[in-house]
């Protein structure tokens, strides 16, 4: 079920249970149920709509309402109150600050759209004024360094890369060494990814962050990987200290529900979500309005 979705199903539960003449608990089980049903088809994990529904029925105790109390609006409260609650985790993320060096890591397995992104939030923020750099430590993948190196220069941000070294700390170190003394305030890391989670890949992050230090490492997450998303993320945060989501492939066919979950396995928020291969097709991402516009 792809996000537009979800939120029509969500909104046509909560409106078929306003347009119930009394409130009681088999209406609100049925509009709960209904919305249980449309969360899983979106792939959001088990766990954490079981918990949902627990809550917002702990909220809501039907009993305790007095007859003047207006049930709806409190349902829907709190309908609303725990789908933003899934996505944010209650801490904002470390934020880079302009004029003030920062080192962002990013992280994800291959094809989830890291490298694209990685220019993406470079551009972003170049656009509003800061030096950012970019540092190919992706010595796995023929075609990394390449790839970067275009999307680069078509931005016109620097990068730093080697087609000959094979060890992703050493060009990892030294892209970031040569950025703080080109006094850039923003330099971003890509790394390498794997098909699957690997140990490998861990390991290999882990010393690149040992070695970088970075102030922030951004998972980036494919949103059309379904239910794989809780481990996949909850993988990445074991090896390394994930500190933000980015979502991927919004545009697509994408069922959304991985996000929240990413969120719960990093207990990071997602700050951006890519919307399309292009470099501007990239947005800061809220929760509320998120969920706002998610239930119409
Ligand atoms: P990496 O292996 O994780 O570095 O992934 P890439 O950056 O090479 O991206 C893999 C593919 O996904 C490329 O074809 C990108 O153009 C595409 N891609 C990345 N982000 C988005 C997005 O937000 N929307 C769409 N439609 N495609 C994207």
């Amino acid at each position: 079920m792809v996000l537009a979705q979800l939120g029509g199903s969500i909104s046509r539960a909560i409106q078929q249970m306003s347009n119930a003449t009394i409130i009681d608990e088999k209406v609100l089980n049925d509009c709960l149920n209904e919305i249980t049903r449309a969360l899983l088809q979106s792939d959001v994990q088990f766990k954490l709509v079981r918990d949902m529904q627990t809550n917002i029925k702990k909220i809501v105790n039907l009993d305790d309402l007095a007859a003047g109390h207006n049930k709806r609006k409190i349902i829907q409260q709190a309908i609303f109150n725990e789908l933003c609650k899934m996505l944010d985790p209650g801490k904002p993320s470390f934020t880079p600050k302009k004029g003030k060096t920062s080192v962002v890591m990013f992280v994800g397995l291959q094809g989830s759209g890291k490298t694209t992104t990685c220019t993406k939030y470079a551009y972003y923020h170049q656009k509003k004024g800061w030096k950012p750099a970019l540092v190919c430590a992706d010595t796995f993948r023929a075609g990394a360094f390449d790839q970067l190196k275009q999307n680069a220069t078509k931005a016109k941000i620097p990068f730093y890369g080697s087609y000959m070294e094979s060890d992703p700390v050493k060009i990892a170190v030294e892209g970031v060494e040569r950025f703080k003394k080109e006094n850039c305030d923003l330099i971003i890391v890509d790394t390498s990814g794997r098909h699957k989670q690997e140990a490998a890949l861990f390991e290999e992050m882990r010393q690149v962050s040992e070695a970088t230090k970075p102030d922030l490492v951004i998972f980036v997450m494919d949103s059309s990987i379904g239910q794989a998303a809780f481990d996949q993320a909850q993988a990445f945060k074991q090896s390394v200290a994930v500190g933000a989501v980015i979502v991927t492939k919004m545009d697509g066919h994408a069922k959304g529900g991985g996000a929240l979950s990413a969120v719960a396995a990093t207990k990071s928020p997602v700050i951006f979500i890519g919307t399309g291969e292009h470099m501007d097709e990239f947005e800061v991402f809220d929760v509320k309005p998120f969920v706002s516009r998610l239930l119409g």
